[in-house]
């Protein structure tokens, strides 16, 4: 399978009166043509951040890409001025927000705003655009594609506003889609049908994903592969398979117990107690720390070693660390 991204140790930093931000402190993962990557975490873990890199799209000046690499399809894409990044944006990666709306221009026609990048980047007729919309909204779902066309975004339901900006953002036929959080403004059964659209749009098209959320039922849905983010790293990431049955990071676990389940109509949602660290002043040893119930003293002081649980599924935590293991003093026992 063909490699077409590559995010080598990035770190991201945002200058603001109270000091510099560190949102992203060291995040590594490839990604491979066809398959979808979830990155998941809290808000503020860095998810969004990491995602907003790729597209340079962190406000400027004040966020700034610190250090590490971003390769698209063999070209270091890292230090892209605005002009290199227009040619690239919408056409070779693309991206879908939360919400469908802001991301519709409400004065425009559906079928202008989807065969607007195909004019521009592909430089075809406006017939043959027009095909081209028609078939896009043909694999979006939406019927009767020819006369919607003409339509302006107030004409369409919150679900056919997202399946239009899908179509929009595949019109020139990307290698990759990075979707932040694309279903959390749907209901749940649009939500469904939108991820099951994504499924069917990879089958048929072989673009690779980036999908970011809070939500491990999205995750469950669509993933492929696993990134979880916490306080701007990823502190455990490996196949689908690997992180819902077999967690080695205490916080996946928690995110995981945190999940309401279907079968047990009462069950109470178990947050993880605490807060994530200030990312002003990042601890040097494990972020999780104060809120982990296993934390050891070795926790605190050094940031954990990678640890492969398989060639596929890496955690970084102490816990898998023998020579820590073996001191086995706890700061905080479990009670
Ligand atoms: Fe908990 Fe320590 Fe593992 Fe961090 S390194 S998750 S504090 S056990
Ligand atoms: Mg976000």
């Amino acid at each position: 399978m063909k490699k077409i991204l590559e995010v080598d140790d990035l770190h991201v930093s945002f200058s603001t009166y109270g000091g510099e931000v560190k949102a992203v402190r060291g995040v590594s993962f490839d990604l491979y043509q066809g398959e979808t990557l979830a990155i998941v975490g809290e808000s503020g873990c860095g998810k969004s951040v990491t995602a907003n890199s790729i597209m340079q799209l962190i406000p400027k000046p004040a966020g700034k890409i610190r250090n590490g690499r971003i390769v698209f399809k063999d070209q270091d894409i890292t230090h892209y001025n605005e002009r290199q990044m227009k040619e690239i944006r919408g056409v070779d990666i693309s991206m879908i927000f939360q919400d469908p709306m802001t991301a519709l221009n409400p004065t425009l026609t559906i079928g202008d705003q989807l065969t607007e990048g195909l004019i521009q980047h592909e430089k075809i007729s406006r017939s043959k655009a027009k095909e081209k919309a028609i078939d896009m909204l043909n694999l979006v779902g939406i019927p009767s594609p020819e006369e919607r066309l003409k339509q302006y975004p107030h004409q369409f339901s919150g679900g056919m506003r997202q399946r239009i900006v899908i179509a929009i953002a595949l019109i020139c036929e990307p290698d990759l889609l990075i979707a932040d959080e694309p279903t959390t403004a749907l209901d749940v059964t649009i939500q469904a049908q939108i991820l099951e659209l994504f499924n069917k749009i990879q089958q048929q098209t072989n673009v690779a994903i980036i999908l970011i959320t809070h939500d491990f039922g999205v995750v469950a849905k669509v993933a492929d592969r696993i990134a979880v983010m916490y306080a701007g790293k990823i502190i455990e990431t490996g196949f689908k398979k690997e992180i819902f049955y077999e967690a080695k990071h205490p916080y996946t676990k928690g995110l995981l117990h945190s999940i309401p389940r279907l079968d047990q109509k009462d069950e109470k949602l178990i947050p993880i107690d605490g807060t994530p660290p200030d990312l002003f002043s990042p601890p040097v040893g494990c972020p999780f720390t104060a809120r982990c119930p296993h934390a050891m003293v070795a926790c605190e002081k050094v940031y954990p070693i990678r640890h492969e649980n398989s060639e596929s599924h890496y955690v970084e935590c102490w816990l898998y660390d023998e020579r820590v293991q073996h001191m086995k003093i706890n700061i905080k026992p479990k009670e």
